[in-house]
């Protein structure tokens, strides 16, 4: 491809992690000859896969009591590709970080709970460790001061658990730059729409059209509205989602602590982690509340926020459904508190004392600037709020991407996904085995070797 040329053979759409990690498996895993990545901001990741956006967990499933064993059995072959992509490229300790994580059951019920998802895990997970009180006081002190009720963790102290997505990000695109692929990168460059001409894609843009044989949309949540206006995944809503944090004033844990989850609630509750861009100062949260806008800190044209919250009978009916249920009711409530000046730390506060008991409200303040937005899919036809990530893979040589936690764990397995799907509509050899020795470690999880669930 020629500098300044308008053809492409894929188009990108989104400089987030989702598009640089496509961006990267393209160029190094596949005999593609060019690809060009459509970003409207001047930089990658200033988005959700930004450091302040999200919790930096590297999503694996052994901690995640929100994940059923299918889930988790799909999430840790994805996420182990970017734990090794870490550690085979030599980005230990400046973008992948060792640091401890456990999830904690408080009271009697949630340790009965806990100890049955360690038999039921365990094949899954070997290295995970039961950690009781006393053993608690030694790794995480903090959670057992000043506590009246029966703990216990469950966790592991060394593996990659802390990722820094935003760097991950503007690594993978510098690295492809070196690879025999043509690499066009459009920043500043806002795709309005995507028209089909006999069989091309003309990519439109605020800087003039542009031509490509294949189209991948990892624009977060817009990627429903490009793909609701070319006709595609109308049996889909979206409820966007905010998430807020809150920090510390110094740093109190060593580990990601993660707390059990209620299953009637649908979000993930409430952690505590050390925070790699505040010198590692504890930051607990996301919260979780619906918002009028698909961007954290930026406005948006309306009408765009109502062809996606595509208000209608279905939609509704699973607010309906949502909001009649009591806990998710006080739920829905709670979090919306925590977004409220001063009395937010209030409330808040009450969540946190489940990790750090000792704690008062005027030991965390409201984390400005931080957070971001999940775009929650709701599938109309099954009446559903979908919990995880969502492709509409058109078959045309067009795929939109909907990429809620932990989008950014499994970056390089869906641009996998993505990929094998490329190759196959243009022709082209995927690199598999260049795959499995590079991303893939065969003493855990090797993505290649197991047949990813749908
Ligand atoms: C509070 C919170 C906590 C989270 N914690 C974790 C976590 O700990 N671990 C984890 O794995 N995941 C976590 N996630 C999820 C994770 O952040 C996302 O899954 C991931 O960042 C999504 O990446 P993306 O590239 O798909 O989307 P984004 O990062 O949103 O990027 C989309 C990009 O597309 C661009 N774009 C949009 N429209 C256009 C257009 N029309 N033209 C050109 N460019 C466009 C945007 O500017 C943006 O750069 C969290 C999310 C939130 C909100």
């Amino acid at each position: 491809m020629r500098k300044g040329s308008y053809y492409t053979q894929v188009a990108i759409i989104g400089g987030g992690i989702s598009g640089a990690a496509l961006l990267f498996m393209l160029s190094r895993y596949t005999q593609i000859e060019s690809v060009m990545l459509f970003e409207k901001y001047g930089k990658p990741a200033t988005l959700n896969s930004s450091a302040k956006a999200n919790s930096q967990t590297l999503h694996i499933g052994d901690i995640e009591t929100n994940y059923d064993f299918g889930k988790a059995k799909k999430v840790s072959t994805s996420s182990s590709m970017v734990a090794n992509f870490i550690t085979h490229f030599n980005y230990e300790g400046s973008i992948g970080f060792r640091k401890p994580k456990m999830v904690l059951a408080v009271g009697e019920e949630e340790i009965a709970e806990l100890k049955k998802r360690y038999s039921a895990f365990k094949t899954l997970f070997p290295y995970l460790e039961l950690w009781d009180k006393g053993a608690l006081e030694e790794i995480e002190p903090m959670l057992t001061k000043g506590r009246k009720e029966p703990i216990l963790a469950m966790g592991t102290k060394d593996k990659i658990t802390t990722v820094d997505f935003e760097k991950l990000s503007q690594t993978f695109i510098e690295l492809s730059k070196d690879e025999h692929c043509a690499v066009d990168l459009k920043f500043n460059t806002e795709v309005t729409h995507i028209t089909k001409k006999w069989d091309k894609f003309l990519i439109h843009t605020d800087k003039g059209e542009f031509m490509s044989d294949a189209v991948v949309v990892n624009a977060g949540a817009h990627s429903l509205l490009l793909a609701h206006e070319m006709g595609y995944g109308d049996k889909y809503a979206m409820l966007p989602i905010g998430g807020s944090f809150y920090f510390a004033k110094t740093q109190l844990l060593h580990a990601k602590v993660y707390t059990m989850q209620n299953p009637k609630l649908p979000f993930a509750a409430v952690h505590g982690d050390p925070d790699l861009t505040a010198n590692w100062r504890t930051r607990f949260g996301p919260t979780a509340f619906a918002m009028m806008t698909l961007e954290r800190y930026h406005d948006m044209e309306i009408l765009n926020l109502f062809d996606l919250l595509s208000l209608d009978r279905s939609v509704l009916g699973v607010y309906y459904d949502l909001m009649k249920d009591e806990d998710i009711r006080a739920y829905i409530m709670r979090n919306f508190v925590h977004e409220l000046p001063h009395i937010g730390n209030e409330f808040f506060i009450k969540e946190v004392r489940k990790l750090i008991p000792t704690l008062s409200s005027d030991d965390i303040e409201y984390a400005d600037g931080y957070g971001g937005m999940r775009p929650q899919i709701i599938d109309k036809k099954a009446k559903k709020l979908l919990l995880g990530e969502a492709k509409i893979d058109t078959g045309k040589g067009i795929i939109f991407n909907m990429t809620p936690s932990p989008g950014a764990s499994s970056c390089l397995g869906n641009a996998f996904e993505d990929a094998k799907i490329l190759c196959d509509f243009l022709g082209v050899d995927l690199l598999k085995r260049k795959i499995k020795k590079e991303l893939c470690d065969e003493k855990e999880y090797c993505y290649i070797n197991r047949q990813p669930h749908r």
